[in-house]
């Protein structure tokens, strides 16, 4: 599995290389949460917020290594906006600001860093959401990608980003919600919180993005 996900990451960064169209989209990371809102916790007491730093952390060094400069909506343990309220309106001013640096953003390509939780610990497993018709090959190809390189038992299918998630309605761009795992799930959790794991889905979704823009897939 390892050997494949490496090849994929080769090719898309030969593509890269010698192929990055100059119209290309300008990745923005949304690490989800942050500061006063950790979003979901383990009952072990892991914090959401952090692994989706940490990936979106990861996923942002090896873009820069593709020589992409990714816009990151946080690079830190902190709320966007004003950090220094919280509650409803801190939450609202948070979420407000990230529509913002999207949409300041030219050709932005939104990649969304989120974890889920469930009530019964059995289901685990990534889910890709999509909003756009630009957005959907790279989520269907996330999603076999990981499937086929990281997790077999993974039947998911895609789906559009659901209405209620505000950022996704309010912006204008392409765009991927990446639920990498269930915190409520104990393989997914392990799995979560490892740097090795970490980076195969950095790997994953930078050279998804790669391969979309190069027309190949
Ligand atoms: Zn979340």
């Amino acid at each position: 599995m390892m050997k494949r996900l490496i090849s994929s990451v080769v090719s898309a960064f030969v593509l890269a290389a010698l192929a990055r169209p100059a119209a290309a989209y300008t990745p923005v990371i949304d690490a989800g949460h942050g500061g006063f809102d950790g979003g979901a916790v383990s009952s072990s007491g892991v914090i959401e917020s952090g692994l989706n730093l940490a990936i979106s952390l990861k996923t942002a060094a090896l873009f820069r290594l593709f020589g992409v400069d990714p816009v990151l909506i946080r690079e830190t343990d902190t709320a966007v906006g004003d950090g220094s309220r919280s509650g409803r309106t801190a939450k609202a001013a948070d979420l407000r600001r990230r529509v913002e640096i999207v949409e300041e953003t030219e050709d932005a390509f939104l990649i969304s860093i989120h974890q889920n939780m469930f009530g019964d610990s059995r289901y685990g497993g990534a889910h890709i959401f999509y909003k756009g018709e630009e957005a959907k090959p790279l989520a269907e190809a996330l999603q076999r990608n990981v499937r086929e390189q990281l997790d077999p038992e993974n039947t998911r299918e895609t789906k559009p980003v659901a209405n209620d998630v505000y950022l996704f309605r309010k912006i204008t761009c392409p765009g991927i919600l990446a639920e990498c795992g269930f915190l409520s799930n104990s393989r997914d959790l392990a799995e979560l919180q490892d740097e090795g794991h970490q980076k195969k889905l950095a790997c994953l979704i930078v050279s998804g993005l790669l391969t979309l823009e190069s027309g190949g897939m």
